[in-house]
């Protein structure tokens, strides 16, 4: 099973997406939600019970998240050596990844650090510097020693020329990043899509581009041999490949990825935070392997031809449907949109598999570890 330990909900930065977006959405209605808007700003339980929790399952993997969770490094680095946990990853704005000593950075198995392509668009998206101090922070921790898994974690919306921006991230001299994956904003808050040009930007630039980026991904194998760790095209790639039916989130959320709260009640994805109707127990008790399951069980999923590729997106977007159902449509299309672009990729890679270019093996990536696939 897969964790996100919330080591506290406070972040240092303000970006357009989140901070930005919770201020606009202020007075929105959070439907017949019930919150808890008292939890504890860092972990307040006692390592002991995380670990206690953790032994029960020998695969436990553990994802440091927040807010910005190396606010608290004093608590990740607690729990690193008091936990028995079969992988540790973060997920990262990468801003204060020098101040975690390379004795616990290189234990990580992966590190996802938010940036968003160029300094030019992450610094308009996240904040002036925050470009510069990610890129510092990612070639100090390669001198460092770390080897594990690093991905750069996109968050993509109107202003984001998506095969620009992978481009950059995939081919910079300065850092290329070895693993690249993206994420929409899209159906996460209540009043945003009347504001925006969602429509206009998904169909003119966003599926294009991905267009463009699968067929660069297959180029690439061609011309080179390798297979990019592109994440959502080569999720999907990979269960196009194998047959894999996957009707469960891919991210994992709800049935196989969860997230500890800073109280220690468990919950099925950490945006989910506070949603007392999603408390699935507490890690002071509750088995890892036993814990309830929350599927997707409403129109439009379950009655949608992608549900085998798609697994319903996203467990957040689904149960609080914040947006229309017409806007929900158009990020459905965009799901469409990547699983044709890489079905039609499809042929060519099979292909250069027979000819012993690629290897199926290729393919196959640690799952849930924080890329969702589906963006
Ligand atoms: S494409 Fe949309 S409707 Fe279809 S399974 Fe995915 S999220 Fe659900
Ligand atoms: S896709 Fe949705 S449910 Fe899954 S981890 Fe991301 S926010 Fe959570």
């Amino acid at each position: 099973m897969f964790f996100h330990v919330v080591t506290t909900t406070e972040c240092n930065l303000q970006c357009r997406y989140c901070f930005g977006e919770t201020m606009d959405d202020f007075d929105e209605d959070f439907g017949d939600f019930e919150l808890d808007y008292n939890l504890p700003k860092k972990a307040a339980y006692d390592v002991a019970y995380l670990d206690r929790f953790c032994r029960k399952d020998p695969d436990c993997v553990f994802t440091f998240y927040g807010g910005e969770p190396l606010l608290n490094a004093d608590f990740m680095r607690e729990v690193m050596d008091h936990v028995k946990a079969k992988h540790f990853m973060v997920q990262t704005n990468g801003q204060f990844l020098d101040r975690l000593e390379p004795k616990y950075v290189n234990r990580f198995h992966t590190i996802l650090v938010s940036i968003d392509g160029n300094e030019e668009l992450t610094d308009f998206y996240r904040g002036k510097g925050t470009f510069r101090k990610v890129m510092n922070n990612v070639n100090s921790i390669m001198q460092n020693g770390f080897r594990g898994e690093l991905i750069a974690r996109v968050t993509v919306m109107e202003q984001t020329d998506i095969y620009r921006q992978v481009m950059w991230l995939l081919t910079n001299p300065e850092f290329p990043f070895p693993s690249v994956h993206w994420q929409l904003n899209a159906g996460f808050w209540g009043n945003d899509y009347k504001r925006r040009t969602f429509k206009q930007w998904s169909t003119q630039n966003y599926m294009p581009g991905v267009e463009r980026l699968a067929h660069f991904w297959v180029d690439q194998m061609e011309q080179t041999g390798r297979v990019l760790r592109l994440y959502p095209i080569l999720g999907i790639a990979h269960s196009l490949l194998s047959g894999e039916k996957q009707s469960l989130m891919r991210c994992g959320g709800g049935w196989i990825n969860y997230a500890v709260q800073t109280d220690g009640y468990i919950i099925p994805c950490p945006t989910m935070w506070g949603m007392k109707k999603y408390y699935l127990g507490n890690i002071a008790d509750a088995d890892p392997l036993k814990l309830g399951k929350v599927f997707v069980e409403d129109k439009p999923c379950t009655q949608c031809d992608l549900l085998g590729v798609c697994g319903g997106r996203c467990l957040y977007a689904n149960v609080t449907k914040r947006w229309s159902d017409e806007a929900y449509d158009e990020v459905c299309e965009t799901v469409r949109g990547l699983v044709k672009s890489v079905e039609i990729q499809v042929p060519r890679i099979r292909l250069l598999i027979q000819a012993g270019k690629v290897q199926a093996s290729d393919f196959e990536y640690m799952k849930y570890n924080g890329c969702e696939i589906i963006p």
